[in-house]
C-alpha cells in the first residue's frame, strides 16, 4: 500500500481547465499544493494552484520540468501521448496509471474493454476503409453514429447517420481513421455514476444522476437520476465493475444510456472527474474533487454520501456567462466560475448549482423555475 502524501506535498495535475481547478481547490483545502501543466497563460487551474508548468502536453522537456516540481501526478486532460505518459511514469507515481488512460483515449479500446468485462454497450464496429463502414451499417443498421475514435468530446468528431446518402460524406469528413460506427440508441435517458477507487481497493460511488445535453453539451444534471431503483443499482454496478476492471486508483465516471425497456449500456468512460459529478461540491460533505485528490494522494476516501437532492446547469458561451450579474444576485443558486476570460460559443464558462432536500427534487417545471433567471433562456 502506497503512504498517504504528507500535508504541503505537491499534486501535479495535467491540465488546466476548470476540472483541474475545482481539483486544486479541493487539494489546497485538504493541505496540498498543485503544480499545473498546461500551454495556456492564466489557465482556470493555474490561476488557484501554487505553481503552473507552461508548456505543451507533448513537448518531453516541459513534461519533465513538471514532473520534477510534484511528488505524484494525475490528470483533468486525459489526452496525452503514450510516449508522454510514460515519462512521466519513469518519474513520479501517475494516478490513474497510464494503462487505464490508454483505454479511455481511444474509443475502440474503450468498448473492447467495457465489453471484455461483461459491460454491455451500442453495437459496434472500428472502420478502417468504405467498404468496411458499408459492412458495418449493413450488420449494425440505421440510423447509427460514426466517430472519431481519440479526441473527440461534446459531439464533436461524430456524424449521424440515417439515410445511405450520408455514409459517404460523413466517411470523408471524419479524420484521422480507423473510426468507430456504433448503433444509435434509442435511449430514454442519459445518466452517469462518478466514483473513486483508492490503493487499497476502498471504493465509494456517488448517485446514479441523470443528465440532460444541449447542442451535444452538457447542459443539466439532476441528483439523483429520477430512474427505477433497479436502474439506478444496475448502472451502480456497472460503474463497480468498470472501476475493479481498471484497478483504478482515482476518480472515474461512467457515461451511459438507459435504453426504452430499461437496459443500461456504457457509452464512455472518463478516469478524471466529470461535469455530471460537480453538483456534489455543494450537495455531499465531500466532493469528486476531494475524492480525487484523497485516491490519488492515498488519503482515507471517505462515503460519496449526499446531504441534498441538486440541479447543476451549465454556463455555457456568451450568453449565460453574460447573466452572471443576475445569477449572483439570486439567493439559493450556488455560483461557480472558471476564471475564463473569452466566453466563446460552446465554452463552458461556470456552473450553478441548486439545492433540495433530500428526496425533494422537482419535476420538470419545478427545476425549470428554480433555475431562475436561467430557466428560460
Ligand atoms: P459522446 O461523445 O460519445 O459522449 O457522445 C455525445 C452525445 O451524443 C451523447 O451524450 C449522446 O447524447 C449522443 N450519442 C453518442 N453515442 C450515441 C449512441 N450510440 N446512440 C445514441 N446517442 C448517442
Amino acid at each position: 500500500m502506497t503512504a498517504a502524501l504528507p500535508a504541503n506535498a505537491t499534486i501535479g495535475i495535467v491540465g488546466g481547465g476548470q476540472l483541474g481547478r475545482m481539483s486544486a481547490m479541493a487539494a489546497a483545502r485538504l493541505g496540498y499544493r498543485c503544480q499545473i501543466l498546461t500551454p495556456e497563460p492564466n489557465s482556470p487551474a493555474g490561476q488557484v494552484s501554487a505553481g503552473v508548468t507552461l508548456g505543451e502536453y507533448e513537448d518531453p522537456a516541459a513534461l519533465r520540468d513538471f514532473a520534477l516540481h510534484c511528488d505524484v501526478i494525475t490528470f483533468e486532460f486525459e489526452n496525452v501521448s503514450a510516449e508522454g505518459l510514460d515519462l512521466l511514469a519513469a518519474l513520479r507515481p501517475v494516478h490513474p496509471a497510464p494503462a487505464v488512460l490508454r483505454v479511455s483515449q481511444d474509443r475502440i479500446a474503450e468498448k473492447a474493454f467495457l465489453n471484455g468485462c461483461g459491460v454491455g454497450t451500442a453495437a459496434w464496429a472500428p472502420v478502417e476503409s468504405f467498404a468496411e463502414l458499408e459492412a458495418a451499417v449493413a450488420r449494425i443498421g440505421l440510423p447509427a453514429i460514426l466517430k472519431t475514435t481519440r479526441l473527440g468530446y461534446d459531439g464533436r468528431g461524430q456524424a449521424r447517420l440515417r439515410r445511405p446518402d450520408d455514409l459517404a460524406p460523413a466517411f470523408e469528413r471524419l479524420l484521422p481513421r480507423p473510426l468507430i460506427l456504433e448503433g444509435m440508441v434509442d435511449f430514454a435517458s442519459e445518466i452517469s455514476v462518478v466514483a473513486a477507487r483508492a490503493a487499497t481497493g476502498a471504493y465509494a460511488a456517488f448517485d446514479t444522476v441523470e443528465n440532460h445535453h444541449r447542442d451535444h453539451i452538457l447542459d443539466l444534471t439532476l441528483a439523483p437520476a429520477r430512474i427505477p431503483q433497479a436502474t439506478a443499482a444496475a448502472a451502480q454496478a456497472m460503474a463497480q465493475r468498470v472501476a475493479e476492471a481498471l484497478d483504478l486508483v482515482g476518480l472515474l465516471a461512467v457515461e451511459m444510456f438507459v435504453a426504452a425497456d430499461g437496459t443500461v449500456l456504457a457509452n464512455e468512460i472518463a478516469p478524471r472527474p466529470h461535469n455530471s459529478g460537480h453538483w456534489t461540491i455543494d450537495a455531499c460533505p465531500a466532493s469528486q474533487f476531494e475524492l480525487h485528490i484523497r485516491a490519488v494522494a492515498g488519503l482515507p476516501l471517505p462515503a460519496a454520501r449526499r446531504h441534498s437532492d441538486a440541479v447543476m446547469k451549465n454556463l455555457v458561451g456568451p450568453r449565460e456567462a453574460a447573466l452572471w450579474p443576475q445569477i449572483v444576485a439570486t439567493p439559493g443558486l450556488i455560483p461557480h466560475l472558471y476564471g475564463k476570460t473569452e466566453a466563446r460559443a460552446g465554452r463552458k464558462m461556470g456552473h450553478v448549482t441548486r439545492l433540495f432536500p433530500r428526496g425533494g427534487l422537482p419535476g420538470e417545471f419545478g427545476v425549470t423555475a428554480a433555475l431562475g433567471c436561467l430557466a428560460n433562456d
